[in-house]
């Protein structure tokens, strides 16, 4: 696809802007499911190029915020048994359990070992015969796929220390329980691109046909999401529900049937509990019984602390968009990227780490 130069960019970024002011004739409320849209639309400032009418609230799409405390203190628990190795992505290292943290446990002789991918995980049960190695298995559909081929991966290796705690996560029922709830009163969503093109539109078309809300699915550029945001506030403005994918160049209409079957060849869907939502019935996935052997809840005995949430934090709040992490009393004093309190604080992703870092806002048109 042909790049658009700089001039071209600006000029179409002035159109969104226009357009999306001269259609929003009443207030909108939007909400940007996925944290890396939260993320990307703080770096470009795209909450100061819309006009007031134009709310954009965070929703529940950063992994690491929705994963509960319980998930955490039963990889702190692992990590605390003999000849365990825990591997895990960066992010889950500071996040704070019940009473304790990776991080804490790594500091106090655990081997917890961060990877860039799930087959890291192989490398490191191939030269640790003797250990047993979990894999945090965090993330929503663009991720799961690779757990799930990493899972195929150790099978066919004949690796019999590998093993992965699996928390993965579904997009789509997160935001039937979410509309369901009423809660948050939302008038568009804004739809992961890279879940997106994993999984494609069909699951989103309940959206539109079911609750009546007008759904894009879209990109991390700033274009991508200026773009978005004029689709939806013309869908409102017309009284129409339909789902649309502005992404197209990355995200066919049917996503991408291999890592679809690759991941259901290992997961089946599964009841799964969510930070602040609560469980949401059908919006995880459990490693099927053909590879048991591999689930470390069902092969590891392990016993895990009561589960307590930090009192104080409004992270379940933040990610239901019920609240700004400004609400939140410990923002920005007690509880910061340097010494956070809550998930959200914690994950390049998360709203308040987001709302922290990048609260002016830097681009402009
Ligand atoms: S500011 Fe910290 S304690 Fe408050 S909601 Fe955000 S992460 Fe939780």
């Amino acid at each position: 696809m042909k790049s658009r130069t700089r001039e071209e960019e600006r000029r179409l970024a002035a159109f969104f802007r226009g357009e999306i002011a001269r259609l929003a004739t009443r207030p909108v409320r939007l909400m940007e499911v996925c944290g890396t849209h939260t993320v990307a639309i703080f770096k470009a400032g795209i909450r100061q190029l819309l006009p007031p009418e134009v709310e954009l609230v965070s929703g529940p799409g950063c992994p690491v915020c929705v994963t509960p405390n319980e998930y955490l203190d039963t990889a702190v628990a692992y990590s605390r048994q003999q000849g365990v190795i825990i591997t895990t992505f960066g992010d889950m290292l500071r996040v704070p359990g019940s009473s304790s943290s990776l991080a804490a446990e790594q500091a106090t002789g655990a081997d917890i070992r961060i990877v860039y991918s799930p087959l890291d995980s192989l490398a490191i049960a191939a030269a640790n015969p003797a250990k047993k190695v979990i894999f945090l298995a965090v993330g929503f559909e663009t991720t799961a796929p690779t757990a799930a081929a990493t899972v195929l991966a150790a099978e066919q290796a004949g690796l019999t220390n590998f093993y992965v705690l699996s928390a993965h996560k579904l997009v789509p029922p997160a935001l039937r329980a979410l509309l369901t709830a009423g809660e948050v009163q939302v008038d568009g969503l804004l739809l992961p691109g890279h879940v997106s093109a994993i999984i494609g539109e069909e699951p989103y078309r309940f959206l539109a046909r079911e609750y009546g809300v007008p759904a894009v699915i879209t990109g991390f550029e700033p274009l991508d999401i200026l773009g978005a945001v004029y689709l939806l506030v013309k869908r409102i403005a017309a009284g129409e529900a339909a789902l649309d994918n502005e992404y197209r160049r990355v995200v066919p209409p049917a996503g991408n049937p291999a890592a679809v079957a690759v991941l259901d060849k290992v997961y089946g869907e599964a009841d799964a509990a969510w930070r602040g939502i609560g469980v949401i019935p059908a919006s995880g996935l459990a490693v099927k019984a053909a590879y048991r052997r591999f689930d470390a809840l069902a092969a590891l005995p392990v016993t895990v602390e009561e589960t307590k949430d930090h009192p104080g934090c409004r992270c379940g709040e933040v990610l239901r968009g019920v609240a700004r992490p400004a609400d939140c009393p410990l923002f920005g004093a007690a509880c910061t990227p340097e010494r956070p309190v809550g998930s959200c604080m914690v994950s390049v992703e998360g709203t308040c780490a987001a709302w922290y870092k990048y609260g002016a806002g830097r681009w402009q048109v």
